[in-house]
């Protein structure tokens, strides 16, 4: 038997593959949020006056008293029974960007031994999960492991079905019995209400009266590859690390740029649509779906909602984009970069915040009044990126974004702002005090109107940017594929507290003086951009320059690894930044260092463990194989006089001893435990096992251009990428 022959079934029974049978959707007025418990639901069956205090809660955060919990508990079973839940779960967020839940029964048994179900307010409200088994950075001890999770109201809960069953998911928040934040969710809502604070002392310094609470919104547009399921579960990189360690790359890569908004594969097409479905009776708006850059790789992207929601659909999503991909024969790959030498995913966050009473703040608008407001938001962003750089690089900091960032596909591992031209010249003219010319006369008449004209219009779009000004809203280009989108949107909106506040502070000392608002403001931002307008760049991102031009005359940072960026969580502005805003504690903020410096080594090791175990056991065997192939036909050849030429089999023989050579030496690195600091460890991982993972790779890949088809055991890019 050929050592192909699971490549070679896999390829025959994927050519014949067909698109799963899918029952024609349903009108999206009848699917859309069926399955969710809703505000609309809750309506149609709570009294008026509990109705009216859940609502209260849900858009405006206030308390909810117990009585009120519980018949809200009690009309939430009746409709998840409805709806054929037997099972409830707290649905919740763990530091690493994994969703966790656990399932309990509504049932229980009265005396005479019947089933009944059961669900109370306390239950709705709190969960008890064991705090000790998630990563939680010595937050608790494995012997004192008391975790709790609770109900966030603000996110509405939902059914989640199986062929046979469906369980009712309340989205909660987690926290250790101490009280601690163990998860992703308490930053997230604790940032935006620190952000919703600060904008509220702007606006209202500003001279607004009426102001409603500010929300941050978050838009995510998620790539992902589809990978049929015969090649992915026949490669155990791609089954237990996400991504191909090993594997040439094909005559034909994404060159001809044949696959971007090209006409999505049959198949592919069935699947999304069967994904949208599910995601529309959940309540998920998925907006857009296309193909993207690099062959078998796609993108949707939902339209935005609030961070707090957004962010747990988005969680959802990815977690349905995995079920979804296996009932349709493929394996759906978030990794950020699953292959070598092709685009790897990223997971742009459209970030803006806002309210009721004055709209999106971060909208340029078309009165002047909004304009001023518009342009402390966007100065305040300015000034957080300066400042926090290295915690925006630190939270999308990941062994798999690594493989992205600076790597001429994604934005490079500096932080800069991208304005857009004619942003950037009025920003530059308040640097100069043009603006300020124009007190006497009403500061809007001059340049600020002129200002007003491109609020719709921000100029190019800037694809080498990390961080680029697109109109409304910002967008964090650089956060990876498998992300969760909490850890940006709390960076963001924590940094953005900060800056409102330094501007507040300051307003506050300006108008004590007795000067005119606008005035003011154009004075608080004029030493704002003095101060920060290092961060603004509007080049190429990509380019050598902008490396060297970055941190020799701009002071930025580069930090090209996680290695490098993760340190950010312990440095005192950061720690500052987060106990001053109430985002998180001291203690809260290093359990998030250690938690995720611990996942980054984890990866590392568990794909150099990888490494050494394929090299070893299937690479190396089909190497072998083909000498001695190629030994006994040179021998049999010599018998008949025929001299075969040695060439090829001197270089299997050559390429197959330096890859043993280099398994050994990363098998050694891999024994190395003794470290000073994490932070020693990681520049390790960073350093010397990648790059000793890098060596055996070269030597396998070319390896693969010269061993026989017949013999490689792994299926190889142009199969995986190219046949549908
Ligand atoms: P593009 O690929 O051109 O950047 P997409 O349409 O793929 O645009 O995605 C843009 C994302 O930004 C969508 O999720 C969209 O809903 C979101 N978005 C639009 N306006 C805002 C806003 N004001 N705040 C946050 N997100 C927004
Ligand atoms: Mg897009």
């Amino acid at each position: 038997m050929s050592r192909n022959q699971a490549r070679v079934q896999a390829v025959s029974q994927i050519i014949n593959r067909k698109p799963k049978e899918v029952t024609m959707p349903e009108p999206l007025s009848k699917i859309w949020a069926s399955d969710v418990f809703n505000l609309a639901k809750m309506e149609e069956a709570l009294s008026k006056n509990a109705f009216k205090a859940v609502k209260t809660t849900v858009q405006t955060g206030a308390p909810l008293d117990s009585a009120t919990a519980d018949v809200v508990a009690a009309a939430m079973k009746d409709w998840a029974l409805s709806k054929g839940a037997k099972f409830f779960s707290h649905i919740f967020y763990p530091m690493t960007n994994a969703t966790a839940e656990k399932h309990d029964g509504f049932i229980i048994t009265n005396p005479d031994g019947n089933a009944i179900t059961e669900f109370t307010g306390s239950l709705l409200i709190k969960g008890e999960p064991d705090g000790s088994s998630f990563p939680n950075g010595s937050l608790r001890m494995t012997n004192a492991a008391r975790g709790y999770t609770a109900w966030d109201p603000t996110s509405p809960a939902y059914i989640m079905h199986t062929d046979n069953g469906a369980t009712l998911m309340i989205p909660s928040v987690f926290m250790s019995w101490t009280g601690e934040a163990l998860d992703k969710k308490i930053p997230l809502l604790r940032s935006n209400a620190a952000m919703n604070k600060a904008g509220q002392r702007v606006l209202s310094l500003m001279g607004e009266t009426e102001i409603a609470a500010l929300n941050s919104s978050c838009g995510a547009e998620q790539e992902y590859f589809l990978i049929d399921s015969n090649f992915a579960n026949s490669r155990p990189d791609l089954l237990l690390a996400g991504r191909t360690l090993f594997g040439a790359s094909p005559a034909k890569g994404q060159q001809f740029d044949d696959h971007y908004f090209a006409a999505i594969p049959e198949r592919v097409q069935v699947f999304m649509q069967d994904l949208e479905d599910k995601l529309y009776r959940l309540g998920i708006p998925a907006k857009t779906h296309h193909n993207e850059v690099a062959p078998g790789q796609f993108e949707i992207a939902p339209y935005f909602e609030a961070a707090n929601i957004a962010s747990d659909h988005q969680q959802l999503l990815m977690t349905l984009l995995k079920l979804t991909a296996k009932r349709h024969g493929f394996v759906c790959l978030l990794h950020e970069k699953p292959f070598a030498g092709v685009n790897g995913s990223g997971k742009h966050v459209n970030w803006s915040v806002g309210n009721a009473t004055q709209g999106n703040l971060l909208d340029p608008g078309s009165t002047p009044h909004d304009n001023i407001n518009f342009l402390l938001f966007c100065g305040a962003v300015v000034r957080g990126v300066h400042l926090f750089g290295p915690l925006l690089r630190a939270v999308i900091a990941s062994a798999s974004n690594d493989h992205r960032l600076g790597a001429n596909e994604a934005p490079p591992a500096i932080l800069s702002v991208y304005l857009g031209d004619q942003l950037e010249r009025v920003f530059n003219d308040i640097k100069e005090g043009k603006l300020l010319k124009s007190e006497v006369g009403g500061f809007m008449d001059l340049g600020l109107s002129q200002i007003l004209k491109f609020e719709r219009d921000p100029g190019d779009r800037n694809r080498t940017s990390p961080f680029a000004f697109t109109g409304n809203r910002f967008e964090f280009r650089a956060v990876g594929s498998s992300a969760s989108v909490s850890g940006p949107l709390v960076a963001m909106n924590t940094m953005l507290a900060d800056s409102l506040n330094w501007i507040a502070d300051k307003l506050e000392a300006e108008l004590a003086t007795g000067t005119s608002k606008p005035v003011a403001a154009v004075k608080v931002l004029k030493e704002l951009m003095e101060a920060h307008s290092n961060v603004i760049f509007g080049g190429d991102g990509y380019s050598a320059e902008w490396h060297r031009a970055a941190v020799e005359d701009r002071g930025l940072k580069n930090l090209p690894t996680s290695a490098d960026a993760l340190p950010a969580f312990r440095e005192e502005s950061v720690v500052k930044l987060f106990s001053s805003t109430g985002v998180l504690t001291p203690v809260e903020l290093e359990s998030r260092f250690e938690v995720y410096s611990e996942q980054y080594l984890l990866s590392i090791e568990v794909e150099a463990k990888l490494v050494v175990d394929m090299a070893t056991t299937m690479i190396y065997p089909a190497a072998v194989e083909y000498l001695s192939q190629l030994a006994s036909t040179a021998s049999s050849m010599a018998a008949l006089n025929i001299t075969l030429d040695s060439g090829v089999a001197s270089a299997v023989a050559q390429e197959a001893n330096a890859m043993m050579a280099a398994v050994s030496t990363l098998s050694s690195a891999l024994e190395v435990h003794d470290f000073d600091s994490t932070e020693a460890h990681m520049q390790y991982a960073a350093g010397t096992l990648r790059s000793l993972m890098v060596e055996v790779r070269g030597h396998a890949d070319k390896l693969e251009t010269l061993v026989s088809d017949d013999l490689w055991p792994l299926p190889k890019y142009s199969e995986m990428l190219f046949i549908k």
